[in-house]
């Protein structure tokens, strides 16, 4: 088959900036069938198949997108789902730039081929032409809890239906899905696709409890009686970090997950709202990382006028260069190099503004990154009526302070046997961000599918 030499990738059409800083409609709009197989035949078919060895969860990457230059578009579905139960999302969101596409071939003269833009547009295609349909599989009459269903849950479960196990997800919130659903918003992963992925759990069979919270409704033991023989704890890392300066408790300071919690799931920004925010004029976000420009893009969307601040420089930045790129299209101010030192209230303890210091890069630490220090002398106010910090979150503790017998690292994650996911106690696995801290969808997902294998083996005595 003749192979496109294009050495750039056929662009994704998106919303322009002046249109989507007032909607929270979807920002990139996905291929047509024939920008797909354009791009599809821009992939060299390699024989060592560098990309797939740079994908957590192994995608059989040549092969589908040689299934998509024939026009094939279910079979390069169902050969992505073999090993991803979520393509959708991961077409959406995922790094790939820093995984399978940083290895493509094709990237050593130009672009690589762009791997998640196909995975996307397979996925959609799959989604918009296909029902869910009951899949048939034989029961082993086990039962496995798994606890959260984020990312690293919802694959665990997928990956334990398909083997044949009874599978109950036991999810705190009144919805499933975890930060796919509360943390990324709209504009960048709607929740029809979300909702979509999980139906295709429900037809394998895997069952959903919302509003029960292990640790508090029930606990491991609890489930353990129940007839539970194999547990999985995703329960994520959704505890903020604060910055620890004074004016932090004012009113119009929230942390960047309660914030996009109320955006994305409650609405908070419309009339009428159960948990109402007020509409902000000027907002900072405090932070570099996708939470803080998911955070400033959200409250972009809302009205305000937005700086991020953030205590390192441009190259330094966390997030994904695509969300910083997309941030200053939409008008987005960064004042970079400096950080807050204290938030200013009025009288009646509204804020005011963030009291800054700038910064200089200093000598690289444990982490590669020059360090920020601070130049005391160089003070400065930024002028806001809503400050929202980004900083950072770790393991949710509410396991850790319900359940003994799990231990845990210094940094709040649980403990596991990395070549099986097992916790400290026999039979409870665990994955995803409550053992790595905050990370990405795609490492959640891969975590999940090491535990499902592990708890296959532990529960058919391969151990
Ligand atoms: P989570 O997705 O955190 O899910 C944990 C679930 O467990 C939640 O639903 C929670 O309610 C539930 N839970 C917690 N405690 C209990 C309990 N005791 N009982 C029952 N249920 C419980 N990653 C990317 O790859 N790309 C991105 O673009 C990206 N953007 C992000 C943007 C934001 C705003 C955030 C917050 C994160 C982003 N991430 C991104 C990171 C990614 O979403 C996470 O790494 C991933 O969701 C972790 O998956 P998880 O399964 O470990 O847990
Ligand atoms: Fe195709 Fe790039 Fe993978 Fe080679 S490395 S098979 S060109 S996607």
């Amino acid at each position: 088959m003749k192979i496109n030499m294009q050495p750039t990738r056929t662009p994704m059409a998106v919303r322009d900036p002046a249109e989507r800083i007032h909607t929270f409609e979807e920002v990139a709009l996905g291929y047509t069938p024939d920008q797909a197989v354009n791009e599809a035949m821009r992939c060299l078919n390699c024989p060592t198949m560098p990309c797939v060895g740079a994908c957590p969860v192994r995608i059989h990457i040549p092969q589908f997108i040689a299934a998509i230059k024939e026009g094939d578009f279910e079979k390069a579905y169902q050969i992505i789902a073999q090993t991803s139960t979520l393509p959708a999302v991961c077409g959406r969101v995922c790094p790939q730039e820093k995984q399978c596409e940083s290895k493509c071939t094709r990237g050593a003269k130009g672009e690589s081929v762009g791997i998640g833009y196909l995975e996307r547009f397979v996925a959609d295609w799959h989604n918009e032409h296909t029902r869910p349909q009951p899949v048939d599989i034989t029961p082993n009459g086990i039962k496995v809890a798994v606890i959260g269903s984020g990312p690293s849950a919802l694959t665990c479960a997928g990956d334990l239906a398909k083997k044949g196990y009874a599978v109950t997800i036991f999810e705190a919130l009144h919805i499933a899905g975890g930060v796919l659903v509360f943390g990324i918003p709209e504009f960048r992963l709607p929740k029809r696709i979300v909702a979509r992925e999980i139906e295709n759990l429900l037809a394998m069979g895997v069952k959903i409890e919302t509003n029960v919270v292990i640790g508090k409704t029930l606990d491991i033991a609890d489930l353990r009686e129940m007839g539970y023989r194999g547990i999985f704890v995703g329960t994520g890392a959704g505890l903020p970090r604060f910055l620890g300066i004074p004016g932090e408790n004012a009113s119009g300071v929230y942390s960047a997950n309660e914030f996009l919690t109320r955006v994305n799931l409650m609405k908070a920004y419309t009339p009428g709202s159960n948990t109402p925010i007020p509409h902000p004029h000027k907002a900072i976000v405090v932070g570099g990382g996708n939470v803080a420009m998911d955070a400033a893009r959200s409250v972009r969307r809302i009205g305000a006028e937005v700086t991020v601040v953030y205590r390192r420089g441009e190259a330094e930045l966390p997030a994904r260069r695509a969300e910083v790129v997309a941030a200053k299209e939409e008008g987005i101010n960064f004042c970079l190099l400096c950080n807050p030192t204290a938030i200013l209230t009025d009288d009646k303890g509204t804020v005011t503004g963030v009291e800054c210091v700038e910064m200089t890069l200093g000598e690289p630490d444990a982490s590669g990154r020059r360090s920020p220090v601070e130049n005391p002398d160089k003070r400065f106010t930024l002028e806001a009526d809503t400050v929202i910090v980004a900083i950072g979150t770790t393991a949710n503790p509410l396991l850790r302070d319900s359940t003994s017998g799990l231990d845990y690292s210094r940094k709040g994650g649980i403990i596991i046997d990395e070549s099986t996911g097992m916790t400290s106690m026999r039979g409870v696995f665990a994955g995803g961000d409550a053992v790595t801290g905050a990370a990405t969808v795609i490492l959640a997902m891969g975590a999940g599918k090491l535990a499902a294998e592990g708890i296959d083996n532990y529960l058919q005595n391969r151990e």
